[in-house]
């Protein structure tokens, strides 16, 4: 009974998120009506289900599962150029760029592909690239309890490439650290050491 009830929910949402695609392609001088904008309403509403997908998603549950078994392995762990496809809350265009993210265990860790799957549904949100980098590291930071943690994002701003002040070379990048990437001046040269590394072989 409540499933039937959250379809039907479901599907009147859609079709008012249709008639609103509709309403917008008319306010840019568009008609909706013809030929190659019938279904763009639909594909549009489809595209925002894959661009905000973060909001059915619980980024904390990805790290449940931590392991052990690393023979005691509590160095960095540096995973980086995760690519991150995010859209900015103020205009809802796509900001594109690169996280890193790195973190020393303390006993704990986690498969490499859920540090990616957390970037993703943080990012797959109406965001803020400060905001989204806060997330991720206190994300991280909360469900592994390691010695430290380190978030960078690089990122271009559409918003400010295309329209605005039209800086299409700009980059924007933000960073938060945790732990002994904070309080540990050698520990965070060594981070910016290897991912200078990575930039050069890559
Ligand atoms: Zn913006």
């Amino acid at each position: 009974m409540t499933t039937i009830t959250e379809n039907e929910k479901i599907d009147i949402t859609d079709e008012k998120a249709m008639s609103n695609v509709r309403e917008l392609l008319e306010f840019i001088g568009e008609d909706p009506d013809r030929e190659g904008l019938l279904k763009t309403p639909f594909r549009v509403i489809n595209a925002m289900r894959d661009h905000f997908i973060g909001y059915s998603q619980d980024p904390k549950k990805f790290l449940e599962n931590t392991f052990s078994e690393v023979e005691g392995y509590n160095e960095l762990v540096v995973v980086s150029d995760i690519e991150v496809h995010s859209h900015c809350e103020h205009h809802m265009v796509p900001f594109v760029g690169k996280a890193h993210v790195a973190y020393i265990p303390d006993g704990r860790v986690v498969g490499l592909s859920k540090i990616a799957r957390v970037v993703d549904a943080y990012a797959k949100r109406l965001q803020v690239q400060e905001k989204l980098t806060t997330q991720i590291a206190n994300t991280i930071n909360d469900a592994l309890q390691p010695q430290g943690v380190a978030v960078i994002l690089k990122c271009r701003h559409f918003c400010m490439c295309y329209r605005g002040v039209r800086k299409p070379e700009s980059w924007t990048t933000t960073s938060k650290l945790h732990g002994l990437f904070m309080n540990n001046a050698s520990t965070r040269m060594e981070l910016f050491t290897l991912l200078a590394m990575g930039n050069s072989n890559g």
